[in-house]
């Protein structure tokens, strides 16, 4: 075991004796063999932790702690992450930037991973491709555009996720989503295969990438265009412009519902009245009816049954049955 996570976040740290049951038939120590046996087979510097808080690392901000927590530091530990999961039948999950995650009061059993290492962080520019990691913020790789002088990635400032995380919600902005400029995508398999898929192999909708719920997003090279760095700036400002005037600052997940065909849920919730609305510290904004705030130690649940409320809102007094966006992990 790697011997500084452990002692960095410590049992005892945690407040939790040995032997107390962490959910039925797995106890810490349980968690703590396991954690003690797939670190044995990974590299020294890939992190491995038990019990790792998840609320902290979502912007919402609300939820509980990962059983395991992994940060691969090469890719041949996250191949072998996923195989020993499989033989333990562990459930995994990928965490990108946590921007579109509502984590369970309960916390998430198995094993969560974050692609957050130097390992899955390259970014390169040629001519007018861009290859990135999964793990690259995309305000990095907006911003690695404009300075070069490249056009086609603007609507991604501004997305606060990962390009791991915007692959598998097809994100988009401003009338443009991800899948729009991606020209080849490499994933692994559950069993730790390698596979490159071309842009017109992969099927993609509206937040969604069917794929990769199957599949993790290792690596994706995007179609640009060269332009003035003066357009691409200017282009980037006034998207951020138009977000800063129609989103709420404050801790939240973005949009918590998809859109109904042919219009929009936050315009559907306003005129619903239930912009305002609270459950516990979860309130949805004011300035955005899609939006769920957290004002400060909201629960999971609180959020839920802020959701659950504008669903039967639009149910009953429009037969509108909104679709969730937000991923829920451990729900
Ligand atoms: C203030 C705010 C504004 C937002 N604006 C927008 C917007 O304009 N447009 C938009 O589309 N979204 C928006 N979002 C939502 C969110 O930022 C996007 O969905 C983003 O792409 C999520 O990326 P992430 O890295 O945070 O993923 P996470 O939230 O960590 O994960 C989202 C999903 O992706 C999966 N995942 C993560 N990494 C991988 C991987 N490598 N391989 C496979 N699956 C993976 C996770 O398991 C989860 O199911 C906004 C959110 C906030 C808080």
């Amino acid at each position: 075991m790697n011997q500084s996570s452990l002692s960095a976040r410590s049992l005892t740290d945690q407040g939790v004796s040995a032997t107390t049951e962490r959910h039925p038939g797995v106890s810490v120590s349980d968690l703590y063999t396991a954690a003690s046996d797939l670190q044995r087979l990974l590299s020294k510097d890939t992190l491995v932790r038990t019990m790792e808080p998840l609320g902290p690392k979502t912007t919402l901000k609300v939820g509980g702690a990962a059983d395991l927590y992994v940060v691969p530091s090469q890719v041949e530990d996250l191949a072998e992450t996923l195989a020993w999961a499989g033989k333990h039948s562990m459930p995994i999950h990928l965490l990108g930037r946590g921007s579109n995650l509502l984590v369970s009061d309960e916390g998430v059993r198995g094993v969560v991973v974050s692609l957050a290492s130097q390992a899955f962080l390259d970014l390169e520019v040629k001519g007018e491709q861009i290859r990135s990691g999964a793990g690259v913020r995309l305000k990095r790789l907006s911003e690695q555009a404009r300075q070069q002088g490249l056009a086609g990635l603007e609507f991604l400032e501004g997305i606060p996720g990962s390009v791991g995380g915007a692959l598998r919600m097809n994100a988009g902005a401003m009338g443009q989503w991800i899948f729009d400029v991606v020209l080849q995508m490499t994933t692994m398999d559950r069993s730790g295969q390698l596979r490159t898929y071309r842009a017109d192999q992969i099927t993609a909708g509206y937040r969604h990438c069917p794929l990769l719920i199957e599949e993790i997003a290792i690596e994706a090279t995007f179609r640009t265009l060269h332009a003035s760095e003066i357009q691409v700036k200017k282009t980037m400002e006034a998207y951020a412009t138009q977000r800063r005037s129609s989103q709420p600052i404050g801790s939240s997940a973005g949009c918590m519902f998809k859109n109904p065909e042919g219009g929009s849920a936050g315009k559907l919730i306003d005129e619903l009245g239930l912009k305002g609305q609270r459950m516990g510290q979860a309130v949805i904004s004011e300035i955005h009816g899609n939006f769920i705030i957290n004002q400060g130690g909201a629960s999971a649940q609180d959020v839920l049954n802020l959701m659950e409320l504008v669903r039967k809102r639009a149910r009953e007094d429009r037969g509108v049955e909104l679709e969730i966006e937000v991923q829920r992990l451990g729900l």
